[in-house]
């Protein structure tokens, strides 16, 4: 089974957009997000607009806030602790990367938890992984629902993830231990990465190295999540193998179309989230 990413993407977006709706009905108010971008590397670019895009559809309030790459980090800050005390403010996202003057780390901190739609505060950060309620990155969030539409109950099942970043691998290992799930990370210093990949019921693959994963590295009726987003001349491929490993698996991410649509629609329900906790 070939899993549809923009299907069920949509179907999470149609319900954000109902909710608002209503909420908007009763109480006159809606969620606002603020994207904070800086430069103008051209991948940055294209995902703010599509976030404002896919923002405005669903009723949410958005405000894109580009600053030139030159900017200082004490200027950024600032702009973030005026927007952490505006109340039509609920969500506040700053784009990544950053300039190499500028320090991740400083940046993410100074947002707001309750505003921290894309989880990456240690605040939030630290609540995943007690187990509690916690702001979820979006790609993971979205790698979860797409794992969770074929199968409800994860309990006892093996899952590997192959990458360990904070953006994705440590997350989704958080996500997954929560399911019950026993869970291993894998990362490029991992030996006999095959073996491991082999064990899994649940394979997420977010290393960033396209067709990593061969058919021959994948046990039979597993489910796999490829977030990997590669370009090879000029065409986009993920980090499966594709066309080898479909057969044999009982679902599978298709790259384009598959985790990418999630992780906007996860964006937009975290937004919706931060707005319903602040007001409600
Ligand atoms: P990253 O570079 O921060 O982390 C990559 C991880 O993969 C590292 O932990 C590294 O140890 C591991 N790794 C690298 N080469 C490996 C190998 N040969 N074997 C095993 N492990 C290896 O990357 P990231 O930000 O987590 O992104 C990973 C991929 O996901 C990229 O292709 C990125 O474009 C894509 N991505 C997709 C989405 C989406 O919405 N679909 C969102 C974010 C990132």
């Amino acid at each position: 089974m070939i899993i549809d990413g923009k299907k069920i993407s949509s179907l999470l977006i149609d319900q954000v957009k109902k909710e608002i709706s209503v909420i908007k009905k009763k109480t006159s108010q809606s969620p606002g997000l603020s994207v904070i971008l800086i430069g103008d590397y051209a991948p940055s670019q294209i995902y703010v607009q599509n976030k404002k895009k896919k923002s405005i559809e669903v009723g949410i309030h958005s405000e894109v806030i580009k600053y030139p790459k030159e900017i200082s980090q004490e200027e950024v800050i600032k702009k973030i602790k005026e927007l952490n005390n505006k109340k039509e403010v609920s969500g506040i996202l700053v784009q990544l990367p950053l300039p190499d003057h500028i320090n991740n780390e400083k940046i993410i901190n100074t947002i707001e938890p309750s505003k921290d739609v894309d989880g990456f505060n240690p605040i939030n950060v630290g609540n995943l992984a007690s187990g509690n309620k916690a702001i979820v990155p979006c790609t993971p969030l979205g790698c979860l629902l797409l794992i969770k539409n074929i199968e409800s109950n994860l309990t006892g099942k093996n899952a590997v993830i192959i990458g360990r970043s904070n953006l994705n691998g440590k997350p989704m290992a958080q996500l997954l231990l929560k399911e019950n799930c026993t869970t291993t990370i894998a990362h490029s210093k991992t030996k006999n990465l095959k073996e491991l990949s082999l064990k899994a019921d649940i394979l997420v693959v977010a290393a960033g190295v396209p067709n990593l994963v061969k058919k021959d590295w994948i046990k039979k009726d597993s489910i796999v999540i490829d977030v990997g987003i590669n370009k090879v001349n000029s065409k986009l491929v993920g980090d499966v193998d594709f066309e080898e490993v479909k057969d044999i698996v009982k679902a599978i991410t298709p790259v384009p179309g598959g985790v990418g649509p999630m992780t906007i629609a996860c964006l937009l329900k975290n937004t919706l989230e931060c707005f319903k906790k602040q007001n409600f």
